[in-house]
């Protein structure tokens, strides 16, 4: 039974007032039945771990793919960790598009998370040409090869599902597209890393709010989900958690 993770990303968003969120969201849910996840800003991980006290988990958004060295405005895995984050988000479009990351330096990165004893969250998803062309599950099929390195297990590794042209616009995919992608990475992580893959948590991510958070968690390999915008509001997120 994989249990359902409600995941926040915080993006560029949020100053230590907004911790203030991290606190409602505590006290309006004690005792989620499953597992909560916030990914802030780098400069907050320390103390949003701090506040959230083991309550909730917490995590970074990116991290360097060396543990450390010369390279001026990256985070390493092991810092993230040494703040109190417990996961790390990985190739992200927003940083696949912002930075160029292909999907071998997310590979890379997941290594180096891996070894700093971090879980990663690692993206995947179509733009909204290559859904059109028909070429979403290639496209899926290829960044989940190339992005996820050997060894990938439910304890190391989860993995959201987020398409670009649903990120941060009000629209989302159809229960069916989302169950055809979610099946279809299911089959594909199965093939390769056998019935270990079968505890892996597969999130859709891409404008869940509270009013389609409860039809998109009852759908086909649906574990949870990676909330952007709805995540930033305790009241929003609340909502989302409750209904996973
Ligand atoms: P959104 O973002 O929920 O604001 O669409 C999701 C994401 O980018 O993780």
């Amino acid at each position: 039974m994989r249990k359902k993770l409600a995941a926040g990303n915080w993006k560029m968003n949020g100053t230590k007032a907004s911790l203030g969120e991290v606190t409602a969201l505590i006290a309006a849910h004690p005792d989620p039945k499953s597992e909560v996840l916030l990914c802030p800003p780098a400069t907050l991980v320390e103390a949003m771990a701090q506040t959230a006290g083991g309550k909730i988990a917490v995590g970074g958004q990116d991290c360097h793919m060396k543990q450390s060295g010369a390279h001026t405005g990256d985070v390493a895995a092991e810092m993230l960790k040494d703040c109190g984050a417990t996961y790390v988000i990985l190739g992200h479009s927003e940083r696949r598009a912002d930075h160029d990351e292909s999907s071998a330096m997310v590979c890379a990165k997941a290594e180096a998370a891996k070894a700093a004893g971090l879980v990663a969250v690692i993206c995947v998803g179509e733009t909204e040409a290559q859904r059109d062309a028909g070429d979403t599950l290639e496209v899926v099929g290829k960044q989940l090869h190339t992005s996820v390195p050997e060894g990938a297990n439910d304890e190391n590794t989860v993995i959201a599902y987020e398409p670009v042209w649903a990120i941060g616009t009000g629209r989302t995919p159809t229960l069916e597209q989302i169950a055809e992608v979610h099946d279809f990475m299911r089959a594909e992580l199965v093939a390769r890393f056998g019935e270990a893959a079968e505890g892996i948590r597969l999130l859709y991510g891409g404008s869940v709010k509270p009013s389609n958070a409860t039809e998109i968690f009852a759908t086909s390999n649906v574990d949870g989900a990676l909330v952007g915008g709805a995540s930033l509001k305790a009241a929003d997120f609340g909502a989302i958690i409750a209904a996973l």
